[in-house]
Formats: structure tokens, sequence, C-alpha cells
């Protein structure tokens, strides 16, 4: 399907221009069509677009997937207005009825990953005939809170590029007071923060009380994710071992001693983020790091 067929389907007029198109621009109140898609030549399924209104813009792709969100932030804005929050919990239950259970390439993707606990964490699949165009083919990951109350849904391409981080799909300005897997946790003493959901799943495998850092990013927390470290006696940082990585856990290191929190810091292998370990270096890194026993 092209674009302009595409755009047919969704309902959304537009105005040639050209070889291009103009439309009225979906993520600003427009009056006037501000938002130009530029059709790539030759193939008419891919474009690039940009407002020149709102500086929206990016790729055919990325323009899918934001005006899925938008639709979707209506949809729970009407029914919040109609019935409150109580339907707006039911709704995002819903959705997370209607994917299917790991199995096929999402269960090789996994366990490729040496991740074998996903029924734990309540993992789904999105399957490629999904209505919303932007979540098919993608590992669904449900966030709870400590409560078990689910707050929101992430999801994560399956096809490369593998290293990928996982992005929110949905419920936009849902506020992020926990941290990935922490509902899980048994350990009362120790937490070892990460950075990504995976990471957190492998290690939890082997015992270590991982949790994944959610929202506002790897620098800083909220004051309930911070709130929520000082339950415990010690938190250890293990973010990727890539450059990026070893400087957001030094400033977050900083950070957190700033706020009295007892934390030390775990460093990987370079370029190694927790998913990369085996399960010898795992033994080795962790349990020594945070049970004061060797490995073997
Ligand atoms: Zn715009």
């Amino acid at each position: 399907m092209d674009i302009k067929e595409r755009l047919k389907e969704l309902g959304i007029k537009f105005t040639p221009a050209g070889d291009d198109i103009v439309i009225l621009c979906p993520f600003h109140d427009d009056r006037v069509p501000s938002l130009s898609i530029f059709i790539i030549k030759g193939n008419k399924k891919y474009g690039i677009w940009n407002c020149f209104s709102c500086d929206a813009s990016g790729n055919w792709e990325e323009f899918e997937e934001q005006y899925d969100e938008l639709q979707l932030k209506v949809s729970v804005k009407s029914t919040k207005k109609k019935s409150g929050k109580r339907k707006i919990k039911r709704l995002r239950e819903e959705i997370m009825d209607e994917f299917k259970p790991i199995k096929g390439v999402a269960e090789t993707f996994l366990r490729e990953r040496g991740i074998t606990n996903y029924k734990d964490f309540e993992l789904k699949y999105c399957p490629m005939n999904y209505k919303r165009w932007a979540w098919r083919g993608r590992i669904i990951i449900p966030i709870y809170d400590l409560e078990g109350k689910l707050l929101t849904i992430r999801c994560r391409r399956i096809i490369k590029p593998i290293k990928e981080k996982t992005k929110m799909i949905s419920f936009k300005g849902i506020h992020l007071n926990t941290f990935f897997g922490a509902n899980k946790l048994k350990d009362k003493e120790r937490v070892v923060v990460v950075e990504g959901e995976f990471d957190a799943m492998y290690l939890q495998q082997f015992g270590i009380p991982a949790i994944a850092i959610l929202g506002v990013g790897r620098q800083r927390f909220t004051s309930e994710q911070t709130a929520f470290l000082y339950k415990f006696k010690n938190v250890y940082l293990s973010y990727d071992g890539d450059s990026a990585g070893r400087t957001a856990q030094n400033r977050i290191h900083r950070y957190l001693l700033l706020e009295y929190v007892h934390v030390e810091q775990i460093k990987l292998p370079i370029d190694k983020d927790p998913n990369d370990l085996s399960v010898k270096e795992v033994k080795k890194i962790y349990k020594k790091a945070i049970f004061s026993v060797d490995g073997e």
C-alpha cells in the first residue's frame, strides 16, 4: 500500500503538491495544511514528512507510530471524560488481552537472549494482523506499579536492530513512579538498577535482584523512585558498559549520593550490557559484588 492509499485508509484528507502531498497536521491544532510529505522517488511507500508550524517530522514509519499514539491518547481521553479512572484501567487491561502469548519468533528472540522467565513478567506478542500498525510484530512488556497495578505498556521490536531500546507505545503522561521488575523483588536488602527490561529479567533468573529504569531518563529519578531505593540497605548501579552507559552511571551515582542513598557501582566489561554476559560472568560479577561470594 502506498502512502496515498494509506492516508485514505486512515481517513486523512490530503492535497497533492507536485510529487508530494500536504495535509492538516494532526500533531498540533492546524488550520491550514502545514504538514508536507515528501514521497521518495521510485518508492511510493516511503516518505519523509515535516510540519513547518509545530516542527514535527520523521520518516513514514514514525508518522504511523505517532499518529497511532495520538489516536490512542484521544480514545483514552474521551473514555476518561465519560467514566473516570476505573474505565481507563479496564481499557488498558483490555488492550493487554488483545495480545498473544509469547511463541514462535518472539520466543526465539527471547531465548536467544537467554531469557526464559518471560511468563513471570507477563510478556506478550503483538500479532502482525493487529489493528494498530505501529505495534505489530513487537514484544509487549506490561509495566506494573508496586501494588501490581498495570501502569502502562512498552514494546520492543523483534527484528533488527537488536540493540534498540524499548519504547513506550502509549499512555503518555503516565507518571512512572517505579522501576520495571520492582514488583517481583523478594530481596529487601539489596537491589541492582540496570538500564533495560531484558537486562533486569535476565539477571533475575540468577537470583540477582535487578530492576530497570523507566521514565525520566538514566541520569535522574523521580522522587518516588528515589524514595523506593531508600528501602534497601545497598543499591547497586549496573548500566550498560558502553561510554554513554558509563557516563550516565557516574552521573546518577553522584545524584543518589547527594540524596543519601547508599549506592555503589558495578562496572561491566566495555560494550557489554547485563544481558550480554554469560552465566559465568553474571555469577562472577554480580554474586561477588552484591553477596560477597565467589562465582564458583
Ligand atoms: Zn504540526
